[in-house]
This record gives C-alpha cells, structure tokens and sequence, in this order.
C-alpha cells in the first residue's frame, strides 16, 4: 500500500489548547490509570498513546497510576507486566509512579470529611435491597432507612466498619445526593464497602475499600491532574466525580473528565475478561500468544513499539464507538517495517530446481540488496549453486492464462541471480512434480540480461547445498467473525467463532543461510511473503520465525472479490 493515511484531528486536543489559553491551567498533568488485574491490550494502548502524547506535545507530564482499589482481583505480577508495557511502547512517567492505595488514609479523611458535613452515611440494608432502592431509569429511587442517621452514629459505625467489627455486606458507606436524581449514578451511590481481603501493597491493615467512583476523581485531584481521559461509558458518572471534586476539593485548578470513544477492533476481542477466558481455557499457549491483541502478544508477533503509536495516531481520538478494521494495524506495522526491515530470501513450501548446465561443483556468491528502501544497510553475499528451492506455488506445469510464473518451456528471473528456463520436470510414482529441471543464462548474472530480453516473473530461491532449516508459524485471525462478540445477545459465546486455522505451523522452511545469526526479536522480510519475528523460544540451531504480516492484505483481496 503506498497510499498515505491521513492523521484525523482529535478534540481533546483542542479543549487543552482552550484551557491553557483561558489560564484554566497552567500545565498539562495526564495519567493512565490501569487496574493492576491483567496485561495490557491493544485499546490500553489507545489510552496510553493518548494520555503520555498530550501531556509530552504540551510539556506537560502523564503519571502511571495503579487503581488497585478491588484487592479481589489484582497482583504484583500485573503490575511489573503493565510497566514493562508502557515502557516498551516508548513513554516514560519518571518519577511519577502512584498507586490509588498510596491515598487509602487520605480517601479514608475524604470520606470522614463528608460525614461531618452531612454528606455521607452508613447504611445497613443488604447489597441486594440497595439494588432494589435504587430504582430504574423510569423509576425514582427509594431512600433509605439509614439515611438520616446522626453525624456522630455514621463516625462511630464507618470507624467500627473499618477496625473490622462488621461483616462483609452487612454495611456500607453511601454518598448522600438524590434518591430521585434522573442521573442513577447520583442515587446515594456507594463509596466504602467491607471486604475481609488482603492487598497486594496494604496487606491486611484495611477491612474496607473505596469504591471506583470515589477513589479515582480524588486520586487525580490528589495528584493535580488537569485532564482526566476516561473512556465514554464513564460518561454518566462524570456528574457524580464534578460532585465528590466540588465537595472535597479546593484547590484549583480541579480535574476534568473528558471521554473518548473506546478502542474495538475487528476479528479480535478487546476485553480482559473474555481474553482471560481464551488464557486460561487453553485455546492460545498464554498471555504472549502471538495471535492475541495484548501488547505481550503483539511484541512476540513483532510488531514494533513504533507501528503500535503510528496505528493510536491513524485511528484518531473520537466520541462515537465505532470498529476499526485490523487491516489499520498491520498497514501500520507494514509501513514501518518496509522502511527498517532487511530483506532475506525464504522458501516455505520448497521445490527442488536443478540447473543442468551449471557446473557440478561449483558455488558462487551473488550480492543481494539488504533493504530497496534503505540503501545504507548495504548489501550481503547470497550463495548460488547448481540445486536450488523455490516456493512451489511459483511452478505450474500446465499454466493457466494468467499465471506469469514458471512452466515448461517458460523463463523467468531468479532474484539477484540468473535467468532460468524450465525444460522438464521429474514426478514421483503418484504424479506429484519432485524436480523441475532448467538452464541457466550465464550472461544474465545478477538477473539482468545484456540483449534486453524481458521475463515476466521475479522469483525467491535459496541454494540447496548452503540453507538452513526452521520452523515458521503462520497466524491468521483469531476469530472468523469482524465482530465475534455481537451474536451474545443471542446466546452465542464469541468462541464459537474462533478460527480453526489461526496457527499454522510450517516446519523445514528452507532460509538463506545468513538467517542463521539472528537473535530473539529480529525482523525481517522475507521477500514475496512477508514479514517474519525470529521467536523467544527459538533455540541456536531451531529457529522459530512468527509470521507478523502478509506483505499484501490478502484478506482485502478475498473481500474485494466477493
Ligand atoms: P477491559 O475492558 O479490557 O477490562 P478496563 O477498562 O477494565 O479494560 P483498565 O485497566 O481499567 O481496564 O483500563 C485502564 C485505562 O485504559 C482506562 O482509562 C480505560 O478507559 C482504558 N481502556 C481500556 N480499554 C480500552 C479500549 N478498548 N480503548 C481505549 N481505552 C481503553
Ligand atoms: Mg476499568
């Protein structure tokens, strides 16, 4: 693809601009907020790229802040996972590292503060009748009977909440607001409950935790940040985090929320919960699966840092939730890797050429051209010899109109090497073709030929006698469906659409033997197929190599044709 995507605007952008410009603030503070409970995916990424770009396009700073307020669900080994992420995309938060639990005691004040003021009360009626109080969104809510309690009776019971004398679900500390607010959210939502859990960071010293709404809008104000970027089904709760910042907060200038359209890509799912599901049920080898849309994944596939922030600036920052088709990602990681990419030459699926009239014993090098669109990474020295390999999709013996490729009594253009014309071809007792049987043109070397003769096809090769062998794994997408998740209304789980052939695994590809000295995490293209990602689990004489990306959209085509 050579067309450029154009970068579409982005409206958070603009507010900045009008606050900075009406002295609303005087500084860009952002932060990305994950909740320590599983990898990072593809739509974190969006929120990064977002939060970390604004605060460094303003001079401003993006904190790395852990909302570890549900201890149920949350571990240390998420959060080194997540940092290790956010720092790989290429953003740094320096010294601005905060966990929600750091604020623990402040909240716990917070709270007290509205107690005080008649804000806030402990209510006794079971999680289930809360539910059943609150009403609907063509009902008023009901209040409470605890609702009017004394200042003195809520301290004494939120501080006995809290010294563990109460059991978990028999109490909890509610906002007052309005039973009867259209805003369901304002209902006398909950900000403290008691869970007899340990914290990963507090361990045991709390019995009872702040609920999301209350901790998160006090932590950015906490911390002075200017921006709060949320994704849009926050949108209802931003009246009841202006509510708890107006009533507890002085200093200016206060957080604002704003949200933006969540991250949904086609033929993937973008959710830890349905992505846990697909982990711990077996059906990728693990959070790293290459197939999988968490950035784990995604740096084990290959795709790079780079081609991860190009595609967060392509697909824009909006309101409206729309799916973005995956072919932006891989166009992303296709046109970095074109330019940074060095080229090899790689059978996968071989057949064996023998050039009859070149000599038996003799070998020779021929320089190949490292990357076209790269010429200072110079060139290398490709062995060249009697037997060869080539991709067996490239021969036909019986050809139809279209095909340009190779057939008996046809010639073509060996890569950096020499013209060949097929004149025969060897089969094996059921008919399938062992040998293709050519000569070669000694005045074509470097695959020019000096009386201007024309062939139609280029093709890739390695020589039989210098190639190495390894295993390369083919991935397709995850799921058959662009949208697996929509027929749950219906009953049906999305991994009924898992598609059967997303791993494919080729074994004895045939590779130009300088392949043989790369590390983990190299990239290369391998020229007419793809690019490829030498994997961690390669060993020094078993390389494995992770397709990344067909080097066209053959899925654009197939679409195209239908
Ligand atoms: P999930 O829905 O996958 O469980 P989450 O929202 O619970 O994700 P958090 O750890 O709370 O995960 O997310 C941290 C930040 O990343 C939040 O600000 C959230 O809005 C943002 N985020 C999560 N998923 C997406 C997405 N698909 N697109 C854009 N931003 C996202
Ligand atoms: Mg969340």
């Amino acid at each position: 693809m050579k067309q450029q995507l154009e970068v579409p605007p982005n409206f958070i952008k603009n507010i900045i601009i009008q606050d900075l410009s009406n002295n609303r603030v005087k500084e860009i503070v952002t932060r990305f907020p994950p909740e320590p409970n599983g990898y990072l995916h593809i739509g974190h990424a969006k929120s990064i790229c977002l939060n970390f770009g604004l605060a460094k396009e303003f001079n401003g700073r993006c904190h790395l802040r852990f909302d570890d307020t549900n201890p149920l669900k949350e571990d240390e080994k998420y959060v080194s996972s997540i940092k290790q992420d956010v720092r790989w995309l290429g953003f740094d938060w320096g010294e601005h590292l905060y966990f929600a639990s750091d604020y623990f005691e402040k909240l716990f004040e917070f709270a007290v503060e509205l107690i005080k003021r008649k804000k806030a009360y402990v209510c006794d009626l079971s999680p289930e009748e809360i539910r059943r109080y609150r009403g609907s969104l063509t009902e008023p809510g009901v209040e409470s009977p605890y609702r009017d309690r004394s200042v003195e009776e809520n301290l004494d019971l939120f501080f006995r909440m809290k010294a563990g004398e109460f059991e978990e679900g028999s109490k909890v500390l509610r906002a007052k607001i309005d039973m009867s607010s259209p805003n369901i959210n304002m209902r006398d939502p909950v900000i403290y409950r008691i869970m007899k859990v340990v914290h990963h960071r507090t361990g045991d010293k709390w019995c009872i935790y702040p609920t999301y709404d209350f901790a998160h809008c006090l932590s950015d104000a906490i911390e002075g940040i200017t921006h709060s970027l949320c994704s849009q089904e926050f949108e209802d709760h931003r009246p009841l985090y202006d509510w708890f910042v107006n009533e507890l907060i002085d200093n200016e200038p206060k957080p604002k929320q704003i949200e933006f359209a969540r991250l949904n890509l086609s033929y993937t799912v973008l959710s830890k919960r349905k992505l846990i599901q697909l982990v711990e049920q077996g059906y990728v080898s693990g959070w790293n699966d290459p197939r999988l849309p968490t950035l784990a994944g995604l740096r084990r596939r290959g795709y790079t840092p780079r081609s991860i922030r190009r595609f967060c600036e392509l697909i824009g920052v909006g309101k409206s939730d729309s799916m973005v088709d995956i072919g932006v990602l891989e166009y992303a990681v296709r046109e970095d890797l074109n330019k940074r990419a060095e080229r090899r030459m790689g059978v996968l699926d071989p057949v064996k050429v023998t050039i009859i009239n070149y000599p038996k014993d003799k070998e020779e090098f021929l320089e190949a051209i490292n990357n076209p669109e790269d010429l200072s990474k110079g060139t290398r020295q490709v062995p060249f010899c009697r037997e060869l390999y080539i991709e067996r999709e490239d021969f036909m013996e019986d050809p139809p109109k279209k095909f340009f490729r190779l057939a008996p009594g046809r010639e073509v253009r060996l890569r950096y090497a020499y013209f060949i014309k097929c004149i025969d071809v060897k089969k094996d007792p059921e008919g399938n073709i062992e040998e293709i049987i050519c000569e070669y043109d000694p005045e074509t070397k470097g695959g020019n030929s000096p009386d201007g003769r024309k062939v139609k096809a280029t093709l890739h090769w390695v020589s039989a006698r210098h190639c190495i062998e390894a295993e390369v794994r083919m991935y397709d997408r995850l799921f058959i469906k662009p949208d697996p998740t929509g027929d749950e209304k219906n009953g049906i789980d999305f991994k009924t659409y898992l598609n059967p052939d997303s791993l494919m695994i080729i074994k004895e590809c045939k590779l130009e033997p300088s392949l043989n000295k790369v590390s983990i995490g190299d990239k290369f293209q391998l020229e007419r197929k793809g690019y490829f990602c030498v994997d961690p689990d390669s060993k020094p004489n078993s390389l494995i190599f992770n397709l990344i990306v067909p080097l066209r959209d053959k899925w654009a085509r197939i679409a195209a044709k239908k």
